[in-house]
């Protein structure tokens, strides 16, 4: 059993967080430390480390993660200019919440290594 991280705690609402959006299998905050104008999370409600640990059953999350990723660049402004969309896993990518999330930056030109 894969040990929670702070990220469980914001999508049970338990901390605060700055909450963009949230359905029955994702939930979208502000990252604490933006890296860019706007810099967002996606996060499976469920539980999964990292990319590694991804199943077919979470298919309708993490597909749902790319939806609400779309939905969230066109209410911030984005989608016309563009965005980036990141998931890192492990160590060599810098992964530092085991609870696998998608970074949407944008809202400038963005350096070839944001994270
Ligand atoms: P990683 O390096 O891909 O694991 O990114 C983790 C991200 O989570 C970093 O950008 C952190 O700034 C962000 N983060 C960590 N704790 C919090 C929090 O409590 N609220 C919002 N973002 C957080």
């Amino acid at each position: 059993m894969a040990e929670e991280t702070i990220f469980s705690k914001i999508i049970r609402r338990e901390i605060p967080a700055d909450v963009i959006y949230q359905d029955e299998l994702v939930t979208a905050f502000r990252d604490i430390a933006p890296q860019a104008p706007s810099h967002i999370l996606i996060v499976p409600n469920t539980l999964i480390p990292t990319v590694n640990d991804v199943k077919p059953e979470h298919e309708m999350a993490l597909g749902r993660m790319m939806t609400v990723a779309a939905k969230i660049a066109e209410q911030e402004g984005l989608a016309e200019e563009g965005y980036r969309l990141i998931v890192n896993c492990n160590r060599h990518a810098g992964q530092e919440v085991y609870h696998l999330h998608m970074h949407l930056l944008g809202g400038q030109a963005l350096g070839p290594m944001l994270t």
